[in-house]
């Protein structure tokens, strides 16, 4: 019966390109629902979790294999309308998804390539109670917040916070939109991030916060990865058809190439490229994406021709660096492995998923790789890095560990190494939050109440 109405459900929803317009939230999720269903193959619809007042925050996933993770291929996120009131971005990835369906349903190349490379997945809103509430303004902040009245974007953990030993919030005290993106961040092991604002016209890396320790150089706090984040600002920006001029809007700017260090911009406590960063080993921009917080609808398509090259070209940037997977003497995968490149002393250390998998976005030129994990020696390799975007996939390579055979451990060796791991831990890579399995129900809850609505639609069409 149900794949009866399926099918008609199918049959009858038409394909005609996505108007340019705001859609508001229900019709989002319809219409990632219908999406969903007609695309089934390279499509996963599933829900992170509830806002406030109990909207779902939607992903849409596509790719080859649009369930799950598959080993090799890197996870990207787009999130757009964590300010209820900067609505672009909710514009860009709805067309951005139908671009991507049509386009890999023409068997257009740059379509088929990226899906056959990469599982991207795009939330177009963050914030549903905040989006209810705003106004049109160009300038003001009206429905900025979530319901509660919560800055979502200085809500997350944050870790030059923790260093000045300010309390951390309790798990229970940070915003359910909030909740629900640290949930998502441990479900998937995401390799690259972009989340969409308004109100300016740069793309911003982190730090956005800093305690003014060694990473304060020149008025901008400086991460070990400062190249690569300067250079996937940048590719935004010059992809961009006005960005990388620098100084479009009135109220913000100049800013030099169209991308700009955060704390260099304005410092921010709590926020989500930080955390994206620092925690979850996801390099995440800010990218503003128009002056106007609300642009006038009529400007919409010129809006998404501008930014459609932009948002592509990041994407690809996934595939810099280097990717692999690290194994024990057994040919175990191992997870956990910290993974760390030489002159990159990264807050939290890169570690191995379950799969026991890596991915280190780098820019072409040689590295010192250094795997470790107890138990085993150390190992250090040089790698010369090309460039991978091109191939559409990083450089491959494992790491084969060789466990220290039992008799020749000491006690003592152990220790030493375990200490060593845990020094390069600061206080704030300890801090963990206690969320319960919420993660992978509200993913059931999703499909469940997407299964229900596309019946519900098949039988009003
Ligand atoms: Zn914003």
């Amino acid at each position: 019966m149900s794949s009866l109405l399926l099918f008609l459900f199918l049959f009858l929803t038409p394909s005609s390109p996505l108007e340019f317009r705001y859609h508001n939230n229900r019709e989002i999720q319809q219409y990632l629902v219908e999406i969903n269903a007609s695309n089934p193959d390279i499509s996963h619809l599933y829900s992170i979790g509830p806002s406030v007042r109990g909207q779902e925050l939607w992903v849409l996933a596509l790719g080859l294999s649009p369930h799950r993770h598959t080993v090799g291929i890197p996870e990207f996120k787009y999130v757009a309308n964590m300010h209820g009131n900067e609505v672009l971005g909710r514009v860009l990835l709805l067309q951005l998804i139908d671009d991507f369906v049509r386009g890999y349903r023409n068997n257009e190349d740059w379509s088929v390539k990226l899906l056959n490379s990469t599982r991207i997945h795009i939330l177009p809103t963050m914030n549903p109670d905040g989006f209810d509430e705003s106004d049109t303004n160009c300038l003001f902040s009206q429905g900025r917040a979530n319901y509660n009245g919560v800055d979502l974007n200085r809500n997350f953990p944050d870790a030059f916070a923790g260093l000045r030993k300010q309390p951390q919030l309790e798990e229970s005290r940070r915003e359910a939109e909030v909740r629900a993106v640290i949930g998502w961040l441990r479900m998937e092991s995401f390799v690259l991030s972009a989340n969409l604002h308004g109100g300016a016209l740069v793309a911003s890396y982190p730090y956005d916060n800093s305690n003014g320790g060694s990473e304060l150089v020149g008025g901008a706090s400086v991460s070990p990865d400062d190249d690569v984040f300067n250079h996937l600002a940048k590719v935004y920006s010059h992809n961009h058809a006005s960005m990388h001029h620098g100084e479009q809007c009135r109220d913000s700017g100049p800013f030099p190439e169209g991308v700009t260090n955060g704390y260099l911009w304005y410092a921010i406590s709590g926020g989500m490229q930080d955390y994206n960063y620092v925690w979850a080993q996801c390099l995440e921009l800010t990218l503003e994406v128009s002056c106007c917080k609300f642009p006038p609808e009529n400007q919409l398509p010129a809006l998404w021709t501008e930014n459609r090259k932009s948002l592509l070209a990041f994407i690809m940037q996934i595939h810099l660096g280097v990717k692999g997977r690290v194994f024990d003497g057994s040919g175990v995968p191992v997870q956990n492995a910290v993974v760390e490149v030489k002159g990159r002393s990264n807050m939290c250390p890169f570690r191995t998923d379950k799969h026991g998998e890596y991915y280190r976005l780098l820019l072409p030129g040689e590295y010192v790789f250094t795997v470790t994990h107890p138990g085993h020696k150390v190992l250090t390799e040089t790698l010369n890095v090309p460039h991978g975007p091109d191939q559409y996939s990083a450089m491959k390579h494992d790491f084969m560990l060789r466990q220290i055979p039992a008799t020749t451990v000491s006690p003592q060796a152990n220790l030493t190494k375990a200490n060593s791991t845990e020094a390069n831990l600061t206080p704030s890579c300890n801090y963990t939050l206690n969320l319960d399995a919420g993660a992978s129900r509200s993913s059931w809850t999703g499909l469940c109440v997407s299964l229900g609505l596309v019946v519900l639609l098949s039988l009003v069409s």
